[in-house]
């Protein structure tokens, strides 16, 4: 398979953050990571490699090398904006039809939201005995739409129309008489009755499958390339180094999206504990970690506007990447990126090892842009860092677009980075 292929087949597999950090977690067991968890007590030797995932949707990879004296780190995350099932969302309208009451998560670009297949994927606890057993599921089949009105009925609808998300946004599931529920749905793929379900996180997606086209296969177009395309391209380079100078660690957190302020996202304890506790476990002192990390290196990779061939006006007017010309190092004048001269010096260093070229980002000054985890991350653990990405249009959409070689400049970067 081609990366690309690898890539689409992981993105289909990986609808929502839970199964993403699945599917990584997988991946890493293959390459002989064992897993760890936080409720344990932990047993680390040098040369061996693990990984640990906290609320089924934030994964720290490490390997520990017999001897280190820095520390290096690639970040990237596991959500993307969508839809959330409500708690009961089964909604009766115009006595007719089943819809389901949904919420949006993240900064989602509405509009292409509309009239696609869409399924519902995510985790449940299920009752078994006395116990609650956590199971993903993802119906994996067209199950809801969005349907949008008929221009007939608002003929200012190419004019630009703000949506109500409450009354519009919300998918069709079922015919009013067919007595289905949702509820059964999840629980048949839960393998357990509907009054099992103890409790769940459901979230909508779109099922439209990835594609690589343009008359070179110079394009992708896919769900959730922000941030999937980086987690994945980050994830094949760590695994394809050689670990054996710094603490090499792999982050995959959740939550960007909405702010990262949750237990699982960046803005968390969760990379400063699992530090705190590698170092205890090596018997070496917080002293030896503050240096360690201040001569290490953290990538945060997230990916990058590129520039629109329609609007071309929105980008800067010199440092505005595109599609197929490598990986983007991204600035801000405001510091919502943790890029500076010195980690860029670095980062370009270690993209010309790798014989990479890399391009540059800013924001056209009347055009604020968003942030991203590596700034949010460094209140709990500073270290130099930069904020790279792979070049997208259409970011937030359901099914965006990016390159199909930039990716394999991201693979063989990050392999230079942990080597
Ligand atoms: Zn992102």
């Amino acid at each position: 398979m081609t990366l690309t292929e690898e890539l689409l087949a992981f993105i289909k597999k990986s609808p929502v953050n839970y199964l993403a950090a699945a599917n990584a977690a997988r991946m890493l067991e293959e390459n002989g990571f064992k897993a760890l968890r936080e409720d344990r007590r932990w047993e680390l030797i040098p040369g061996g490699s693990y990984y640990v995932i906290r609320n089924d949707s934030a994964l720290l990879a490490f390997t520990i090398p017999e001897e280190f004296s820095r520390i290096r780190i690639c970040a990237s995350h596991a959500d993307s904006p969508c839809f959330k099932l409500k708690e009961n969302p089964g909604m009766e309208r115009a006595n007719a039809y089943v819809v389901l009451n949904v919420e949006k998560y993240g900064g989602a670009l509405i509009d292409p939201w509309f009239d696609r297949p869409l399924s519902v994927a995510g985790r449940v606890f299920v009752r078994d005995e006395d116990r609650l057993v956590r199971r993903l599921v993802d119906l994996d089949r067209d199950i809801l739409l969005i349907p949008s009105l008929a221009i007939h009925m608002n003929r200012n609808a190419n004019a630009g129309v703000k949506h109500d998300l409450q009354q519009e946004l919300l998918p069709l599931f079922a015919l009013s008489g067919d007595r289905v529920s949702l509820d059964g749905l999840i629980a048949d793929a839960a393998g357990c009755d509907v009054e099992d379900v103890a409790g769940s996180d459901l979230y909508v997606y779109n099922r439209q499958a990835g594609s690589q086209w343009g008359p070179k296969g110079e394009f992708i177009s896919a769900p959730r390339l922000d941030d999937l395309q980086c987690a994945f391209t980050t994830l094949k380079g760590f695994l394809s180094a050689e670990r054996r100078k710094s603490l090499c660690m792999y982050a995959l957190f959740d939550n960007e999206e909405v702010g990262s302020d949750t237990r699982q996202g960046a803005d968390s304890t969760f990379l400063r504990d699992i530090l705190i506790r590698i170092y205890r476990q090596l018997g070496r002192d917080y002293e030896q970690l503050c240096m360690d990390l201040a001569a290490g290196l953290m990538i945060s990779a997230d990916n990058a506007h590129a520039v629109h061939p329609n609007y071309a006006a929105k980008a800067d007017p010199v440092n505005r990447p595109v599609i197929g010309s490598g990986v983007v190092l991204k600035f801000s004048g405001a510091q919502r990126y943790c890029t500076d001269g010195y980690s860029a010096a670095l980062f370009r260093e270690i993209c010309s090892k790798a014989g990479c070229r890399v391009q540059v980002f800013t924001n056209n000054s009347d055009i604020p842009g968003g942030s991203t985890l590596g700034i949010i991350s460094m209140s709990h653990v500073s270290m130099p860092a930069v904020d790279i990405g792979l070049p997208q249009l259409a970011m937030h959409s359901p099914y965006e677009t990016a390159g199909s070689r930039d990716g394999e400049d991201l693979v063989k970067i990050s392999k230079e980075f942990f080597e």
